[in-house]
C-alpha cells in the first residue's frame, strides 16, 4: 500500500494506488508537505547513488 506523510506534523496516511498525491495535508493543513514515505528499497538506492 502506497502510504505518504507530511513533513511538517508527522502525519501519516494511504493513499489509492494510481491515486495522485494529496496537495495539502488532512491533518495540520499545511500545503506542499505531503510526501511519499520512503521504503527500504529507497533508502537503499539513495546509499548506492552516494558510491
Ligand atoms: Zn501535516
Amino acid at each position: 500500500m502506497p502510504s505518504v506523510y507530511c513533513e511538517s506534523c508527522g502525519f501519516k496516511s494511504e493513499i489509492k494506488k494510481g491515486k495522485p498525491m494529496p496537495k495539502k495535508c488532512q491533518y495540520c493543513d499545511s500545503k506542499g508537505t505531503v510526501k511519499p514515505v520512503k521504503t527500504a528499497q529507497d533508502l537503499l538506492d539513495e546509499v548506492s547513488r552516494l558510491k
